[in-house]
């Protein structure tokens, strides 16, 4: 596959960049991050890419090492924003307060800095593949959760704020074997061991798993889920709930309290009562 004309051929069918805009690439070190910055650098001028440390021993600062200095090599800006200066608290202490799953209080987290960080840009371009997205079009099935369909195509799909970033998956029709071709054949450098936190949760993990299975018999079944579930909200009124704020924090949200508050509040209560 030449990953290079898929990206571009979703940018154009999709309308997910334009020439004059000001694009944020979030990279995180990982293959496909470092891959589509690496993609996007070539045919863009005006790209930045924001790293967001999310204080994970080792594993952040190796990981920033690697965004770093392959940036410098590049000559692309980088933007670093650490969850503890804005926050005040990591991801590992807010997982050892409120327990649960390590990579959703992280990625709630890190969706909230990376929201605020963009603020000015006018794309955020995150690095989910095909197969990111076939998994998260099955689990939203399988969990009835027609709510969040509207986030799982090649754009957020969010109602237009000037609050929220516009998310953009330039990746969004290349399988991630092709992802780790692209990087392993341009020498890309990246981060291969997983984050220590790391449990992937059992249902993404179970899906992962049976989808791979299914591929192997059926070639193409990733890419099929992914044209269906597009013919089948093309078009269609998603019945997106309006945007409205968060009664904390004012960011966009769509309850009153925005998932980062909820997990604020918890870690603020428990340093309160050690304090
Ligand atoms: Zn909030």
């Amino acid at each position: 596959m030449n990953v290079e004309s898929v990206v571009f051929e979703t940018i154009d069918k999709y309308n997910l960049l334009s020439e004059a805009d000001k694009i944020a690439v979030a990279v995180s070190g990982g293959k496909d991050s470092m891959s589509i910055l690496h993609v996007l650098s070539s045919k863009y001028n005006n790209i930045t890419a924001l790293f967001v440390d999310v204080g994970i021993e080792t594993f952040s600062d190796e990981s920033f090492e690697i965004v770093s200095s392959f940036c410098s090599s590049q000559g692309i800006p980088l933007k670093l924003v650490r969850l503890k200066d804005v926050l005040g608290f990591t991801t590992p202490e807010a997982v050892s307060v409120i327990g649960g799953k390590p990579c959703t209080t992280c990625s709630v987290l890190k969706r909230y800095v990376l929201n605020k960080s963009a603020r000015g840009f006018d794309k955020l371009v995150t690095g989910h593949n095909l197969d990111d997205a076939a998994e998260s079009i099955l689990m939203n099935i399988f969990k009835a959760n027609m709510s969040s369909l509207a986030s799982l195509g090649p754009s957020s799909g969010i109602m237009h704020d000037n609050k929220f970033v516009s998310r953009v998956k330039p990746l969004y029709f290349v399988p991630e074997k092709e992802v780790l071709h692209y990087a392993v054949n341009h020498k890309l450098p990246f981060v291969s061991h997983p984050c220590p936190l790391r449990g992937d949760s059992p249902f993404r993990y179970y899906v992962k798993q049976r989808l791979n299975a299914l591929e192997k018999d059926f070639p193409n079944v990733k890419r099929n889920i992914v044209n269906a579930f597009l013919k089948f909200i093309k078009g269609k009124s998603l019945n997106l709930k309006k945007l409205s704020y968060c009664k904390y924090c004012g960011e966009p949200s769509s309850s009153d309290i925005c998932n980062f508050c909820k997990i604020r509040l918890q870690v603020e209560r428990s340093l309160k009562n050690v304090r």
